[in-house]
């Protein structure tokens, strides 16, 4: 008897994960390949977060989380301006991935067409077939630094059309879309009445301007829902703790499929986002720590002659393009791995744009960065040399 439901039968493993799973058991690895900052968490956080559970915050809260912890959200950074109401307008969830799930489940009908740039981080696709729905994939190149353009959307949108899905800074391309364009995008959400759903996990980590959230920009606030989380700005990743932003109807209906789902996010991970949300400066530290590293792997491309990349203006992934050493970028990755022992992931996990580049994460400590750069220039020198 078959028991798994046809939707279940659409899941498999992630490139990313099948990637880290190819190096387990191999020696002296260095991972480039996982979203994850080696930072610890900053103690005083995990102090605030001790503090709650000897205070007796042991128990579920609210399903939408702590009016304390989405009071924090609604004074917190750039979207502070927006006013969002803690009482209707924001929900904790366990992390980002949480709200993006409880977002598409709320909003997502059978055959539902869902914009999503090309590459993007592989969840989405997966999400959205999950849901039902259909990604229609917005080609992004390397000669327009991987921006997502206004132009490019409005050719794909049909009657089937309902949401937009945005990242910026970008996961993997290290984009951040500039204001201009993300005009022209909101634009585009108003003209064909889409709405839109913009994922800011990296929001804390833009090198050159401060971030601008497409839900600041005229009319967009009641057509956008913003995903967010701490995971990336305090390097809280197995806390599980994000929220989403948006209009009070789709918050309520979140709302109430996570009391189905999870009930709430974890109280004592609450506390310590309280905490963090009203310390800013730990994420300010954190993307200092960003800004080094970023330095050190784009010097080392840079003395690599076959290797073009676009410099990231946020996150902390560089998408380099390694098409001139004439092989795909799963061969690339799979032989860097075996004869360098360094885990980077090929783009085309992230859609069939994606080929020709690999996604390095700088998220390593700038010793271990050094040492993996050096690996890696060894490895391309090799190649050169055949
Ligand atoms: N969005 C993007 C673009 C990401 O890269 C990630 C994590 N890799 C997430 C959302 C989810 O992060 P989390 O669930 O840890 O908040």
């Amino acid at each position: 008897m078959d028991y798994l439901s046809e939707r279940a039968k659409q899941l498999h493993q992630g490139a990313i994960r099948a990637m880290f799973d190819k190096s387990a058991g191999m020696d002296d690895i260095i991972n480039m390949g996982i979203g994850e900052p080696d930072l610890n968490t900053p103690v005083k956080i995990c102090e605030a977060a001790s503090q709650a559970l000897k205070e007796g915050k042991t128990h579920y809260t609210p399903n939408a989380g702590t009016l304390e912890c989405r009071q924090a959200v609604a004074a917190y950074s750039s979207i502070k301006t927006l006013q969002y109401d803690p009482v209707s307008e924001i929900i904790i969830t366990p992390g980002g991935m949480g709200a993006l799930s409880l977002f598409l489940s709320v909003v997502v009908n059978e055959g539902d067409e869902v914009l999503v740039q090309d590459p993007q981080w592989l969840n989405y696709v997966s999400q959205i077939q999950f849901f039902g729905g259909v990604p229609v994939p917005v080609p992004v190149r390397s000669k327009e630094c991987f921006v997502l353009k206004a132009a490019e959307i409005e050719k794909r949108i049909t009657a089937k059309t309902k949401l937009l899905m945005l990242n910026s800074p970008n996961n993997p391309t290290g984009c951040v879309i500039p204001p201009a364009e993300l005009m022209a995008i909101a634009d585009i959400a108003k003209k064909y009445d889409l709405l839109v759903v913009s994922d800011e996990v990296y929001n804390t980590i833009c090198y050159e301007d401060t971030f601008l959230s497409i839900s600041m920009l005229p009319d967009m606030k009641k057509r956008t829902v913003v995903i967010n989380s701490l995971s990336k700005a305090f390097a809280m990743t197995g806390w599980r703790l994000g929220y989403a932003a948006g209009p009070a109807d789709i918050i309520k209906k979140m709302t109430q499929a996570q009391e189905n789902i999870s009930a709430c996010a974890n109280s004592a991970a609450q506390a310590a986002a309280v905490y963090a949300l009203k310390h800013p400066d730990f994420a300010e530290t954190i993307r200092d720590e960003f800004v080094r590293r970023r330095k050190i792997i784009l010097a080392a491309l840079d003395a690599i002659p076959e290797i073009s990349y676009c410099v990231p203006q946020g996150a902390f992934y560089v998408f380099p393009d390694i098409s001139a050493y004439g092989m795909t970028s799963y061969e690339f990755c799979s032989r860097l791995l075996e004869e360098e022992r360094v885990v980077c992931i090929p783009g085309s996990a992230f859609g069939v744009c994606g080929e020709g580049h690999i996604r390095m994460a700088y998220t390593c400590s700038e010793d271990e960065l050094t040492e993996a750069m050096r690996r890696f220039s060894r490895f391309c020198e090799s190649v050169r040399r055949g």
